[in-house]
């Protein structure tokens, strides 16, 4: 079977396309940008023209009815927090910025003055509210809400699917930075994902594949979003409990699951829970590796062992 690609980016990373019929690209493409657009609009926080920053702007507390995408996006965040016991959880955003995360990656300076870094924790969850069937939210005073975390999958999930609705039979797979759903038939061996910290390292003969037929792959790392500020190495993952970017033993989390955003919640949620992660991922039947800061994997939860190396 030729698999056909497209490559490109969005969302300040890392695009991919990949249909099973050729004849489908070019639709398919077209549907995952189209996606990719309308997340950015709803929920970035890098542009002050989103309908995210434009809710929340200016100080005190905000109410009001929100679009079905960002309510959607919204209720995803919610929900990673309610799966995790708020590991993973949108009321980051101030401790996100106060960390010295405040432009897109791509412009954010590499080194920098020292920056006065308190701990505390972050607001939680449940100063948001969000009720579906009316898409009214409310965010209390104080409060600064971060999609960055599971909007992206959400877009993985949504590309892929909004794909397949453009294609007759046939299956597709999307990878945005890293984070890949698939939807539809698979190729005969599955869908091949080379695992990797930085998700834009080279494709290459001995690097660790996984296959998947279905569902979604997800790899939250500590090593790509890195800069220094005074010297001292920050990261893009907060601990919520302290405010700081966290600290545990796991840089790099990959993680295998029925749909791209519960990989992600599951990978960002194992970066923060730190040491306890593995046998959490691996009771929950989640396939995962991962890498801790000397570079030594695990693999748990019936991630596949990788290939003998040949040479
Ligand atoms: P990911 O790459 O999926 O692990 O998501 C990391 C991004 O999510 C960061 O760039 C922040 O915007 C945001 N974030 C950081 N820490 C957390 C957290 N504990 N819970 C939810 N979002 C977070
Ligand atoms: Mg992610």
């Amino acid at each position: 079977m030729t698999l056909a690609a497209h490559r490109g980016t969005a969302l300040g990373t890392s695009m991919h396309v990949v249909v099973t019929d050729p004849d489908t690209l070019g639709r398919a493409t077209s549907a995952v940008e189209d996606v990719v657009a309308a997340i950015d609009m709803a929920c970035s926080r890098f542009r002050d023209d989103s309908e995210l920053s434009r809710f929340q702007a200016g100080g005190g507390r905000h109410e009001g009815i929100v679009s079905p995408l960002l309510a959607q996006a919204l209720a995803t965040a919610m929900r990673a927090a309610e799966l995790t016991d708020g590991a993973v959880d949108p009321t980051v955003g101030e401790a996100v910025r106060n960390a010295g995360y405040n432009v897109d990656f791509d412009a954010l300076p590499a080194e920098g003055a020292p920056l006065q870094l308190t701990v505390s924790p972050i607001p939680g969850w449940r100063r948001v509210r969000l009720y579906p069937a009316s898409r009214r939210v409310e965010i209390d005073a104080g409060v600064e809400v971060d999609l960055g975390a599971t909007a992206k999958a959400l877009a993985a999930d949504l590309a892929a699917r909004a794909a397949l609705e453009t294609m007759r039979g046939g299956g597709v797979l999307v990878s945005l930075g890293g984070d890949v759903s698939v939807a539809g038939d698979p190729p005969e061996d599955g869908w091949n994902i080379q695992i990797a910290e930085d998700s834009r390292a080279a494709i290459t003969p001995d690097g660790e594949t996984i296959a998947i037929q279905s569902g979604g792959v997800a790899t939250s790392s500590t090593t790509v979003r890195r800069w220094r500020r005074g010297g001292v190495e920050l990261h893009h993952i907060i601990d919520p409990s302290t405010g700081l970017p966290s600290a545990g033993p796991w840089r790099t989390v990959s993680v295998v699951a029925g749909t791209c955003v519960d990989a992600n919640i599951a990978a960002t949620a194992a970066i923060v829970r730190g040491a306890a992660a593995a046998a959490w991922l691996d009771q929950a039947g989640l396939p995962a590796r991962l890498v801790d800061r000397s570079g030594r994997m695990t693999r748990v939860g019936g991630w596949p062992a990788p290939r003998a190396q040949t040479s």
